[in-house]
């Protein structure tokens, strides 16, 4: 195993989150009140202190409402500093930051950062780092050419039988090694009528069309009714086997999954919901919850997360992560390499950072906690998976295999059969590993 890639530490300097507390009189609201009392019963830093620290007074009927906290997200260097302790050099260059790549994060979210803890791996999503415009010049505005493969506009359509719906670039949170951030300057569209009927005429007349997959942005944030309109002509559409929703809202708002948006999938299916978790705190018990209603309401959950430097580039975070997951009825499916989009270059890592955690992970745990290592080809190739290599040796019939261990095992390899096999014939006996490997060397 070659070493993981640690997250370089930051460079900016960090006012305690005591001291901050103590000066603090943002609860999220948008009136100045004093923090609440501090809780005595949780854990300084854990996400239930945080929100009794940071948004004390916030009653739970707004606390438990999505739109509550949509409406207060935070989206300006100064109310984040008033909740997250940040240096005065810091918020000038947070302030440069934003004027290229803006700043939201849902009052939830921002209650899982540790706010003493300047390596916080929820942080490194949520809050912009001066190295998006200081690296900026790397990687591509839109390393997946989706503007090429765009039919009309906001259908994709690049793999034979599956199109991807752009509904809205509308975000509960902007993630800072997000694809798509070259959308986060005209911000705030959904997808007028007129623009939704083109893409569902054009599904209609494309009857390989087997699988729509609805994201944005994120598509949660429309209204249940809307999406429901959207839903409910898509699946008038009989070559449409299934509609998958590619949507953030269980891990950055989950609040958002509630009975009427469940009541509502669960009579559409089969839809399958893919969604993003990077790491194990944000597999909170809210999380978990909204997890297990869309389940119950007959939509599969699965994960699609991408590898970021000092978030979740190592075996141990990925199988805290993957682990977690199983144990709220989430597949692992996918794990990405940070795609070339310019802006991310300080969260990306080697390719080979990926293989190693595959390969520490597969055999020391379940194969269901295991996700599909990919990488989305820049210029618009498509996604291709990566395993590290268990074939060591290959001659005729026979291959050399590698497992977990490092243990060699040779294997034979059937010849494809055109005819039955005769009757008592036995597979010849395969030498011990060293012997296959003297006679393909
Ligand atoms: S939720 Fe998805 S589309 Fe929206 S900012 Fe995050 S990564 Fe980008």
């Amino acid at each position: 195993m070659k070493p993981s890639v640690k997250a370089k530490p930051n460079s900016i300097a960090h006012t305690s989150g005591k001291q901050l507390a103590a000066e603090s009189h943002n609860d999220g609201t948008s009136e100045e009140e004093p923090p609440g009392p501090a809780a005595t019963e949780e854990p300084p830093g854990s996400p239930a202190a945080n929100r009794q620290r940071l948004f004390g007074r916030v009653p739970d009927s707004d606390w438990n409402d999505w739109r509550w906290h949509f409406r207060n997200r935070i989206t300006t260097v100064d109310r984040l500093a008033s909740l997250i302790p940040l240096s005065a050099e810091e918020q000038s260059q947070l302030r440069l930051v934003t004027l290229k790549y803006p700043l939201a994060i849902t009052p939830y979210y921002l209650s899982l950062i540790d706010p003493d803890d300047p390596d916080d791996p929820i942080r490194k999503q949520a809050i912009p780092s001066i190295l998006e415009i200081t690296m900026g010049m790397q990687g591509q505005e839109d390393p997946l050419e989706e503007r090429r493969y765009s039919v009309v506009p906001g259908l994709v359509h690049r793999y034979p039988d599956r199109v991807l719906m752009v509904l809205t670039d509308i975000c509960p949170m902007l993630c800072r090694h997000c694809t798509r951030k070259r959308e986060w300057q005209d911000g705030g569209w959904v997808r007028p009528p007129a623009e939704v009927t083109a893409m569902l005429d054009y599904i209609r007349s494309h009857d390989s069309i087997r699988d729509v997959i609805i994201s944005g942005g994120d598509p949660l944030t429309l209204a249940t009714p809307r999406l429901e309109a959207v839903i409910a002509a898509i699946r008038g559409i009989k070559h449409v086997e299934i509609i998958r929703i590619g949507t953030r809202f269980p891990v950055v708002l989950p609040q958002r999954i509630d009975t009427e948006l469940c009541a509502m999938l669960g009579r559409y299916g089969p839809i399958w919901l893919n969604t993003h978790f990077n790491h194990h705190n944000e597999v909170t018990q809210e999380a978990a919850a909204a997890c297990d209603q869309l389940l119950r309401s007959g939509v599969p959950v699965n994960n699609q997360s991408v590898l970021l430097r000092g978030v979740n580039d190592s075996v141990a975070a990925q199988l805290k992560l993957c682990q977690g997951l199983l144990r709220s009825k989430v597949r692992p499916y996918y794990l990405f390499q940070c795609d070339e989009v310019q802006g991310t270059e300080h969260l990306r890592t080697p390719v080979d950072t990926g293989l190693d955690i595959i390969e520490g992970m597969r055999g020391h745990t379940s194969g269901l906690a295991v996700p599909t290592f990919v990488i989305d080809l820049p210029g618009g190739g498509g996604k291709v998976p990566l395993q590290p290599n268990y074939v060591v040796a290959q001659k005729d019939d026979e291959r050399l295999l590698r497992n977990f261990e490092g243990q060699f095992f040779p294997c034979r390899d059937p010849h494809p059969q055109t005819e039955p096999v005769p009757a008592g014939l036995n597979p010849a006996p395969i030498g011990e590993a060293e012997q296959v490997l003297e006679t393909v060397a």
